[in-house]
């Protein structure tokens, strides 16, 4: 990001923020040979965002993977498709507001309890059971659908 003032290509961040819900990023920056300061606004590409697993390895983010697992824990329960693909939603928004391209499966599954809570207290109690022993996002779902399978 060239300086307007100098064309030195070397500036720092003083301030991120998202316009545009969460398209462009406007950042504010200061030169750091005339330190002047300047405003840019980024275009965000949709460049996945990664998980980072208990065992330190990264995967882009899986919507599909976050449904299935919900899916599980809401069987046989008063839960739409509809509700768990807005429940999905919200967990896809708050990552992108956080403006964050990494976050943990840790953080993840707390978020999907989270909208579980609102929507069933089972179908949470259920979640929350499996999550405990959960060290990645497969290995949970597999791990799901063990425990709805021994409970049913
Ligand atoms: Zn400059």
């Amino acid at each position: 990001m060239k300086c307007p003032f100098c064309g030195y290509d070397d500036s720092k961040v003083l301030d991120t923020r998202p316009t545009d819900e969460g398209y462009t990023i406007r950042r504010r920056r200061e030169c750091l040979k005339c330190q002047k300061r300047f405003t840019t606004y980024e275009k965000i590409e949709k460049s996945p965002v990664m998980v980072i697993k208990k065992d330190g390895n990264r995967q882009a983010f899986d919507r599909e993977k976050i449904i299935r697992g919900m899916i599980k824990s809401c069987e046989k329960r008063p839960v739409s498709a509809d509700e768990i693909e807005e429940a999905v939603n919200n967990i896809e928004k708050k990552i992108e507001n956080s403006m964050r391209r990494e976050i943990t499966s840790l953080e993840v599954g707390e978020m999907v309890m989270d909208e579980l809570k609102d929507l069933d207290e089972v179908s949470y109690v259920r979640f929350a059971s499996v999550y405990r022993e959960f060290k990645d996002l497969q290995s949970f779902v597999d791990e799901l659908e063990n425990f709805v399978k021994k409970k049913n």
